[in-house]
């Protein structure tokens, strides 16, 4: 039987069991489309490398005998969405049969079972065989409970998949080495010399050029870095495993201007996109962690465990639960518009002028100055979670809704009332200092509340709390906060609100 097969940007799993046979009978399509240029408004490097890794993907299948056809964003007959292209091209293949994988997203999901239930022909979808858990794992282990705690997730998959696990206990005697994991970076250890793959792009640039894809943030034409193949992808996990492992844990919420990367291990493009799944990095992180015992704290191994046996995948597991009313969450009624400095970096404030910049030039940020930092501020100074959705969608290499959105709106915002976070994680200029040495070289004193020269974390930390005390008032993770509030006096919290209504209303002026 003739079939066409879709493969989506972000299914680039060339370990999918598709692939253990070549059959002439099967085209497996595969599309650069306007609609997902066009969706969200993206880093141009986010474009780029998408578009590089499914070119790729596409080479070195066909390398194997698959048939493939593979639609440029240029090409003339491309349809540029979902439904011209896959009805155009179940006429030119004569396909008997369509089959596609599951979508990650809640949008493509619905398009393409609209399309199916269009279509003369039938149908099927499979599983993308990349996460350690189905879309409802998550929803059939909470059923029934009120409050869904990622730790008690975790442990049930370290369990399940028997990841370092020594005679039904955890190894090491805990679950959870978080409390090692927060280090300040003040130059050393050292981190050995980053790896880079110095690409030249100019080539896919001219092409969106001429598409008129619109992009925004920094790119450098002769020298992209990205991993955007396998052999590439893997490369960057050794590199982690032989120099950063060591001190991942330790430094993992640390900040610093010299270093944007620190000891992360810049994996979420190559995982987002499936060309390395979480069980192959996960057992090569292992495998090299039991390798070298003696020189690795097992608090580094399992604090990146961690991220990607527990973060990652209840993130995902949250995201099919509560979709699609979880897009429209705005628990704690925040209306703001984004500022400019946003799309630019340029503001007086050091530690987002780094955070931000850095996501322009890099389309990176790591977890804390994504959360303590951007999101922080965001939620301090009350941005709508639309707004700042769109930001964090568009701006990260990284960036696929199920997983952004839970990230966002849910652990950074607390748009979606504590489903994902159990308080919201907001701080005043005291936990960036200890975290980073942003504050020494900042205009603002850290340590001042109100006056010219007061750092504005410190104002909108307290008005925030102060305006939305009715949203805490059950949440007893609140209570030290809030009496810390309680104790505040009319005369000091009147100056607290009126600095930080300054900075609200004029945010591009700080
Ligand atoms: P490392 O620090 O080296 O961690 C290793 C891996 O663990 C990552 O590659 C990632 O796959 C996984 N991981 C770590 N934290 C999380 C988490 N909270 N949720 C899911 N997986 C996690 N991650 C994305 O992949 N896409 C996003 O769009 C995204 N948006 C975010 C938005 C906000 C506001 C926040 C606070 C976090 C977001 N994250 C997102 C999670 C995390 O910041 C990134 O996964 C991480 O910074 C990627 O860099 P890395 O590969 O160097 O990670
Ligand atoms: Fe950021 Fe305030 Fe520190 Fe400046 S003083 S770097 S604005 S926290």
């Amino acid at each position: 039987m003739k079939k066409l097969r879709l493969i989506l940007g972000d299914q680039l799993n060339q370990k999918h069991s598709w692939f253990n046979e070549v059959d002439p009978d099967i085209t497996y399509i595969m599309a650069e489309m306007r609609q997902e240029t066009d969706y969200v408004k993206h880093h141009i490097q986010k474009v780029v490398a998408f578009f590089m890794a499914m070119r790729s993907f596409k080479d070195d299948l066909t390398d194997k005998g698959h048939q493939f056809i593979y639609l440029k964003i240029t090409d003339a007959e491309n349809l540029q969405d979902l439904d011209s292209i896959i009805k155009d091209h179940i006429k030119k293949t004569n396909a008997e049969k369509f089959e596609y994988l599951l979508p990650d997203e809640y949008r493509l999901d619905q398009q393409l079972k609209d399309i199916c239930k269009s279509l003369d022909i039938t149908s099927e979808a499979f599983d993308t065989e990349h996460f350690y858990t189905s879309r409802t794992e998550l929803a059939d282990f909470y059923k029934g409970n009120k409050q869904m705690v990622m730790e008690s997730f975790y442990r049930m998959m370290r369990k399940k998949h028997d990841i370092m696990m020594a005679n039904g206990q955890p190894e090491g005697g805990k679950w959870n080495f978080d409390q090692s994991n927060r280090k300040k970076w003040k130059g050393e250890p050292e981190i050995p010399h980053k790896r880079g793959f110095r690409k030249d792009v100019s080539g896919i640039l001219e092409e969106l050029e001429k598409a008129e894809v619109k992009t925004f943030g920094n790119i450098d034409a002769n020298s992209f870095n990205w991993p955007v193949t396998r052999e590439d992808s893997l490369s960057v996990l050794r590199y982690f495993c032989k120099e950063l492992l060591v001190h991942f844990g330790d430094y993992q919420d640390a900040l610093h201007t010299d270093e944007k990367f620190l000891f992360h291990s810049r994996l979420s493009f190559a995982m987002n996109s499936k060309i390395l799944s979480p069980k192959e990095v996960i057992d090569k992180v292992l495998d090299f962690y039991y390798d070298n015992e003696k020189d690795i704290d097992i608090s580094q191994v399992e604090g990146f465990v961690r991220q990607i046996l527990g973060w990652r995948e209840y993130m995902r597991g949250i995201y099919w639960k509560e979709m699609p009313e979880y897009k429209q969450l705005n628990k704690l009624d925040n209306h703001n518009n984004l500022p400019d400095f946003f799309w630019t970096g340029e503001t007086k404030m050091n530690c987002l002028k780094h955070a931000i910049g850095q996501s322009l030039d890099e389309a990176y940020a790591h977890h804390i100055q994504r959360l303590m930092i951007i999101g922080n501020y965001a939620l301090l100074t009350q941005l709508h979670p639309d707004e700042v959705d769109k930001w964090y969608l568009g701006v990260y290499i990284d960036a696929i809704e199920w997983v952004e959105i839970t990230n966002t709106r849910g652990m950074s915002q607390f748009a979606d009332g504590g489903i994902v976070a159990t308080k919201p994680y907001v701080s005043s200029a005291n936990y960036i200092n200890k975290m980073s040495n942003y504050c020494g070289g900042c205009q603002y004193s850290h340590t001042k509340k109100v006056g010219e020269n007061a750092c504005p974390f410190n104002s909108l930390y307290w008005n925030f709390l102060n305006e939305k005390r009715e949203h805490f008032k059950d949440n007893h993770r609140m209570n030290m906060m809030m009496s810390l509030l309680e104790k505040k006096n009319n005369a000091e919290l009147n100056d607290l609100q009126e600095r930080a209504q300054q900075i609200i209303s004029n945010p591009d002026n700080y």
